[in-house]
């Protein structure tokens, strides 16, 4: 999947959780399914984190 810049940080779970990607995953869909068509899910490695991100400047919210 292509990574993109310049988005807009939606959930944040810590990776200290052994199914914080499951998760992650499964909000970016609830995201997907409402306002945030395009949402998806990175890894912010300093941060040791799944962030649930909407790139900015796409869909008008
Ligand atoms: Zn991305």
């Amino acid at each position: 999947m292509p990574h993109c810049t310049n988005t807009v940080e939606l959930e944040r779970i810590p990776d200290a959780d052994l199914r914080a990607e499951n998760r992650a995953e499964w909000l970016a869909g609830e995201y997907r399914a409402s306002d945030y068509p395009t949402a998806h899910v990175h890894y912010d490695l300093p941060g040791q984190a799944f962030i649930v991100v909407a790139p900015q400047g796409g869909a008008s919210a």
